[in-house]
């Protein structure tokens, strides 16, 4: 089954401690679509300028991608700019110009409408209500969110919550939306605003996913030597995450499912941040994502005490 990806897709300039790289492919929903792209169809929904490299878009057709819902606009692309401190979790925003973004109304294609799993990337919540209020019936709902919304588009995000089945967002943002220290009673807070599930990402220490009834997953990290770029981590988590879901699930989603999701999620996030923008992405196998799930799974797992 297929996923709708919307979100942004951007020209950005990244600078860790060690390295700076400027006018790179990024923006969540690129990162979200390619990820979900490893495992299930993808309809693209997102905006670009007359500046967008087309072999980005030949990147993206590359990956068997529905560009239908991609929009290139008048105007230049989204450029976000941004700069990591030695404790790669520390990030700091240098720069945004929205250019195009700042007048994106997506529009569905009529086919797009169907769509049964929907992943709304992170952009303002007003814009991913707008993308739901053109869907049909789907079947299981995501949706990813930032710091920003939270604290300049409250009201919106909350209206959003009660309409989608899986939040995802980060440690200080599931803080700052509870105003809980606890992320358990952070979670089960966010539930309480809507979602049936919610997982809680803590970057290197990996994420906590809580299901229904005291559901509860604590999914560690892939155990990675070097990050280089950890731009898009989150976004290919989400994506991985949605299209497993899609290629595998036919009837309800269950917590079950969403177990092995985020470890599908967490596997192609940690190939994602070896290298810059999305070059990992472009010569990871198939087969690198199951042998990486495989020692993920042995290096998580522990035994029963007799
Ligand atoms: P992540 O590292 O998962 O938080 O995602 C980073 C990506 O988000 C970058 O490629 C940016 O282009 C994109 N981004 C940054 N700020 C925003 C924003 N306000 N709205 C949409 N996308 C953004």
């Amino acid at each position: 089954m297929s996923v709708l990806v919307v979100g942004s897709i951007a020209l950005d300039t990244v600078k860790t401690p060690f390295e700076e790289h400027a006018d790179l492919l990024g923006g969540s929903a690129s990162y979200c679509s390619v990820a979900a792209s490893f495992f299930s169809p993808v309809n693209l929904v997102g905006v670009v300028g007359e500046d967008f490299p087309p072999q980005h878009i030949d990147y993206f057709k590359s990956r068997g991608m529905d560009l239908a819902g991609l929009q290139i606009a008048p105007g230049k692309t989204f450029r976000w700019s941004g700069e990591y401190m030695l404790d790669m979790n520390v990030r700091e925003t240098r720069s945004i110009a929205l250019n195009v973004f700042e007048q994106f109304n997506p529009v569905l294609p009529k086919d797009y409408t169907a769509t049964p799993f929907v992943l709304l990337g992170n952009i303002g919540p007003n814009l991913q209500n707008h993308v739901l209020d053109q869907m049909q019936k789907p079947r299981f709902v995501i949706a990813d969110t930032m710091d920003l919304w939270i604290n300049i588009a409250l009201e919106e995000l909350k209206r959003l919550l009660a309409r989608v089945d899986l939040l995802i967002l980060n440690e200080s943002e599931a803080r700052l939306l509870t105003q809980q220290a606890s992320l358990v009673k952070a979670g089960k807070l966010i539930q309480a605003m809507g979602p049936r599930f919610v997982a809680i990402k803590k970057g290197e220490h990996g994420c906590l996913l809580f299901g229904e009834n005291g559901d509860f997953f604590s999914c560690a990290a892939y155990p990675l030597e070097e990050v280089n770029d950890p731009t898009g981590a989150g976004d290919t988590f989400a994506g991985g995450l949605a299209g497993y879901l899609a290629s595998s699930v036919t009837g309800e989603v269950t917590f079950a499912h969403l177990r092995k999701a985020v470890v599908h999620g967490s596997v192609l996030a940690s190939f994602n941040v070896e290298k810059f923008s999305l070059e990992r992405m472009r010569t990871l196998a198939q087969t690198d994502v199951q042998q990486r799930y495989e020692s993920f799974r042995l290096f998580s797992h522990f035994e029963v005490i007799e």
